[in-house]
């Protein structure tokens, strides 16, 4: 089996940066991460220009780029996404749903399967993650109200039967039928997330309880401290801090949180429990303008302007345009964060959240060979999946 050999880089590991090491790599996996550039006969060589060596980035919440969205479900779609953002440093994402109709659902279920087997060129898909429609109408965002609705565990229990790609769930805690949907999805080694939501605290640490252990897009469409008569509440934010135990994502745009709240969060959480998600809508990696939200034949018109997506009336964000590699490097830019735990909440910290971190996310032998190489500005230079070379910037 052919050997490859990445040499001349600073190789990010969980512990330290490695300079004038090596990392090779055969049948996919990394063989070894040596201190030293160690002669391997035969082996492909690539090297790394004094750039970074990092593990590739997972995205555990990205609904399209490219101009595609994952719920458009075409086949060709779901390829340019992970194309797109392999482009970006991304070696494994999970398509991300929208609140839709039931039918819709089902076909981005069935492409899914598809795509998956077909995709070569891209970043690799690790699994659904189904977003609505069991939200608070109160904090949709810009969730289609028509379909929000409580959980329906005929619907539900429907929905998983028929698919083994989903591997997470995000919905609204303080529902009527939440905590019966979490141990059913825990059950099904399906992560609940807690999403769109207006819960207190009195409501989310049941829901905690019973696997809603991560918190969706932290602080968008999420409830702080609420005032009820005289009396205050913690909102679902406060929740999640006061909950150790807790992971968080957030999208580190820039324009979601501002860089105060970055910092508090990194301050607070810290890069184990924090993961860095795009929530791309289709716009990501497109010229600004109009664009669509969800699905092309179904989906809200909303306009891409200042890096992001807003509703028409501009009362609301509608998903973000950023990628990985923007995140990244705002963490650095923004919020102080050092490299090593910003590349940490793009990869390790992902990874153990939806459960894969004992085979991806980190530099390290026996794990898969996804990895990344960045220059000083984290511009990403090459992409490598699988000990597969899917993405090399033309100089
Ligand atoms: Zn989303």
């Amino acid at each position: 089996m052919e050997k490859i050999k990445l040499y001349n880089g600073k190789i990010i590991t969980p512990h330290r940066i490695i300079n004038g090491g090596c990392i090779i790599i055969e049948g996919g996996k990394i063989l070894d991460v040596s201190t030293s550039d160690i002669h391997v006969e035969g082996a492909l060589e690539i090297n790394a220009r004094g750039n970074y060596i990092a593990p590739g980035f997972i995205d555990l919440h990205v609904h399209g780029g490219g101009g595609h969205d994952f719920m458009d479900n075409e086949l060709d779609g779901f390829l340019a996404i992970a194309e797109l953002h392999a482009k970006h440093g991304t070696t494994a994402l999970m398509p991300t749903t929208l609140s839709s109709e039931h039918q819709d659902l089902l076909d981005t279920l069935s492409v899914y399967e598809t795509a998956d087997v077909r995709n070569v060129k891209g970043a690799q898909f690790i699994g659904i993650h189904i977003e609505g429609p069991y939200f608070s109408m109160e904090q949709r965002g810009a969730q289609d109200p028509r379909y929000i609705r409580a959980p329906d565990p005929a619907e539900y229990q429907e929905i998983i039967a028929g698919s083994k790609a989903i591997k997470r769930w995000s919905a609204a805690p303080e529902l009527k039928g939440a905590l019966e949907f979490a141990q059913y999805l825990t059950e099904k080694g399906i992560l609940p997330s807690i999403a769109h939501t207006n819960a207190i605290y009195e409501e989310v640490l049941p829901a905690f309880e019973k696997g809603f252990t991560h918190a969706t897009h932290f602080y968008s469409c999420m409830s702080g401290v609420s005032r009820r008569n005289a009396y205050r509440y913690a909102g679902v934010i406060e929740s999640a801090y006061l909950l150790d135990a807790m992971t968080v994502e957030i999208i580190a745009d820039g324009i979601h949180l501002p860089p105060p709240l970055l910092k508090l969060v990194l301050k607070i959480k810290g890069a184990d429990r924090t993961a860095l998600v795009t929530d791309a809508m289709r716009a990501a990696g497109m010229p600004p303008g109009p664009s669509i939200l969800g699905s092309r034949r179904d989906g809200l018109e909303v306009i891409v302007e200042d890096n992001v997506a807003k509703l028409k009336d501009r009362t609301a964000f509608a998903g973000s345009v950023a990628t990985m590699d923007k995140l990244v490097r705002n963490m650095v830019e923004m919020a102080d964060a050092t490299l090593e735990d910003a590349v940490k909440m793009a990869s390790l910290s992902p990874a153990n959240i939806i459960g894969i971190g004992d085979r991806k996310g980190s530099l390290v032998a026996g794990k898969d060979a996804d990895i990344v190489i960045f220059d000083d500005h984290v511009n990403i230079m090459q992409t490598i999946v699988s000990g597969k070379s899917i993405y090399v910037k033309s100089i």
